[in-house]
């Protein structure tokens, strides 16, 4: 029994080719883990790096409290099934059962009867003195899994177990691993490219493309909340609908235009969260719809299409169409404008009939057309609030509050500005008040709907906070973006400060041994590393690293100022001291590089000392993206 823990894992291969990218998860004590997406995406190398039969490039990888990087695949207490099953030909099933217990010395009783207890369980007792080639794909498999159960392992890992098998076998023996996986009560690690069999195994699914994960969630929610149309269209069979649509809000309801001018309507209230910038009628969105969430009648309302094929599989049946374009209509050599609807126990459609399909507004899903990210995350990214200026206060929800210094200088002579307002900027104060028509929980946090005009402005409150109270907040104006005539006038301070530098190392002699140090170089501050971060660094990068420039990441809270002639640290010096009205900070300059430091009312220095701990700092290289530790 284990819990993992992979934290911003990466595999850099020697040609350069770059196959898993900043994966992390928590892996729960007995929870069974799906890794799923298309050919190549790197499901396998990273089973493989917790299996140990790859080395890592970055990042950490935790068997229950122990750091395994650098651990021997034996000494890991894992045990892995591949897809080929990997049998001795030559051995029979006891024997290919037993080898590798026997590796390890176990005594032959003891050998003995943990085979006999696994063969049960497989049920393959019968089969114990045959030898692989005159077993079935099936059984063969079974073997393979009993090899891994002999051992008692605490994690299980399998890589495509089931994809040598026919589909009824596959089936069977799902049910068998799952099953398996209860009675064992053991941490099970599953690849495979099959989204019916993640669906059926995973308590949670990662979903991953080119090396990155796309999703990590359990089955439903990821079929209920995909985070991007990738997510979408891989889940579920046949695949999710999606159409090409512009969006209209019209008081409380929502018109869903498709490209021929056909349109749908959903209701306000189902789709609050999109943000109003993508209900004007005019900005490209994807709409994605669920074949089973479409109902489909003779007569309209609804989409027009016509039927191209009709699959019928029992009671259910894919019904495969195209939506008509309005000049040529049902000409049925267009591309594009497909749809499939599945029904139930319906035999009354034929192709070539001309039906209406309506997709059930509870189950309506819409992606950034760019992005193609979700545009219903659970916890909206940002707010967008209108703002006056008269050049001396700034007029926002009704309340006037003084311009803070940068706006103004921002502003300029202009008067109207927009607010991106992320629901984090939004904290309790006494500036604004607005009633709080709902809340819900998102991700373990309570995310308040505020009611503000015909819309809500979402912000995340604690457990106090109750629906039909007034709420008081304030607002963190260096968190905003502030747009004017259409443009970007101010962005927000970032959390992180990033800075360029070197990386060195001194040997000295400790008690008559050699013990290195290593060192951060940003400018003329050189910060000792912690050991371990610097040991990591050289063994990622090798004698490369000392010749490397690396970007430094540090939180702005982990800042410490000094004065000019204290202590050590990084000298810069301070350009302009930049007045958010709820916080102050100085742009400074060191090493040709300028960055913000958060400061006191009272800051008044022209030099600075900026210093920080090196436990503090991420390290991220500048040659890949990647981050070193
Ligand atoms: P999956 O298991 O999702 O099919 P893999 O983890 O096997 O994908 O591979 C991920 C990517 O890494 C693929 O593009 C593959 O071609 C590449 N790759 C795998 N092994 C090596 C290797 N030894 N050297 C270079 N590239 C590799």
């Amino acid at each position: 029994m284990a819990n993992l823990k992979l934290s911003h894992i990466y595999k850099v291969y020697d040609n350069g080719h770059k196959a898993v990218n900043d994966f992390c998860i928590d892996i729960a004590d007995r929870e069974f883990i799906v890794f799923v997406g298309p050919s190549g995406c790197g499901k396998s190398t990273t089973l493989r790096m917790i299996a140990g039969l790859e080395t890592i490039t970055a990042g950490d990888l935790f068997i229950g409290d122990t750091l395994v990087n650098d651990m021997e695949p034996k000494d890991r207490d894992i045990a892995m099934v591949f897809q080929s099953y990997a049998l001795y030909p030559h051995m029979s099933v006891y024997e290919n059962m037993a080898f590798g217990l026997r590796n390890r010395k176990m005594p032959e009783p003891e050998i003995k009867e943990r085979v006999l207890k696994a063969a049960k369980m497989l049920d393959i007792e019968e089969y114990l003195e045959r030898k692989p080639k005159e077993m079935s794909g099936g059984q063969r498999q079974r073997v393979a899994l009993g090899r891994a159960l002999v051992r008692d392992p605490k994690v299980f890992l399998l890589d495509e177990p089931l994809s040598n098998l026919d589909a009824k076998l596959r089936a069977a023996m799902r049910t068998e691993i799952t099953a398996l996986h209860k009675s064992l009560k053991t941490t099970f690690i599953y690849v495979t490219h099959d989204q019916v069999e993640a669906m059926t195994m995973g308590t949670r699914i990662v979903v991953m493309k080119l090396g990155y994960v796309q999703q990590i969630d359990t089955p439903m929610n990821l079929y209920n909340e995909p985070y991007n149309k990738f997510v979408a269209g891989f889940i579920g069979t046949p695949q999710m609908n999606f159409f090409d649509v512009k969006l209209k809000r019209q008081g409380d309801t929502v018109s869903v235009i498709f490209t021929n001018g056909d349109k749908v309507t959903v209701p306000y209230e189902k789709v609050s969260k999109i943000h109003s910038h993508y209900l004007n009628g005019d900005t490209p969105v994807i709409f994605g719809i669920r074949p089973e969430h479409i109902s489909l009648s003779k007569e309209g309302p609804g989409l027009k299409f016509i039927v191209t094929n009709v699959e019928r599989l029992g009671n259910e049946t894919n019904v495969h169409g195209k939506l008509g374009d309005h000049l040529g209509e049902f000409t049925m050599k267009d591309e594009g404008n497909g749809i499939i609807v599945k029904v139930v126990d319906r035999d009354d459609i034929a192709v070539g009939d001309v039906v209406y399909a309506t997709p059930n507004p509870n189950k309506v899903h819409f992606f950034d057309s760019e992005t193609e990210i979700t545009l219903m995350n659970k916890i909206p990214p940002y707010n967008t609030l209108q703002a006056v200026s008269d050049g001396r206060s700034l007029e926002i929800l009704g309340t006037r509050i003084a311009l803070p210094a940068v706006y103004k200088e921002a502003l300029g002579n202009a008067a109207s500005v927009e607010l991106s307002v992320p629901p984090a900027a939004i904290v309790p104060g006494s500036e604004y008040q607005l009633k709080v028509s709902r809340i819900e929980k998102a991700d373990d946090k309570n995310l308040a709907y505020l009611a503000c005009g015909d819309s809500y402005l979402f912000a995340l409150v604690d457990d106090s906070v109750r629906e039909g109270d007034l709420y008081n907040f304030s607002l963190l104006y260096d968190k905003l973006t502030v747009f004017a005539g259409g443009k970007e006038i101010l962005t927000p301070v970032p959390d992180e400060v990033e800075l360029l530098g070197r990386f060195s190392k001194t040997e000295v002699k400790e008690n008559g041994d050699r013990v290195l140090h290593f060192f951060y170089n940003i400018g003329d501050y050189s910060l000792e590393a912690d050991p371990q971060q610097g040991y990591k660094i050289n063994a990622i990068d090798g004698d490369s690293c000392y010749k490397n420039t690396y970007k430094y990441s540090v939180s702005r809270d982990a800042i410490r100022l000094a004065g000019e002639e204290e202590g050590a640290g990084l000298k810069a010096n301070v350009k302009e001291l930049l007045d958010y009205g709820n916080v102050r900070f100085a742009r400074v300059e060191a090493d040709g590089q300028e960055f913000l430091i958060r400061i006191a009312p009272d800051f008044n220095a022209d030099k600075v000392r900026v210093a920080f701990d090196s436990k503090d700092v991420s390290v991220y290289s500048t040659r890949i993206d990647m981050k070193l530790c």
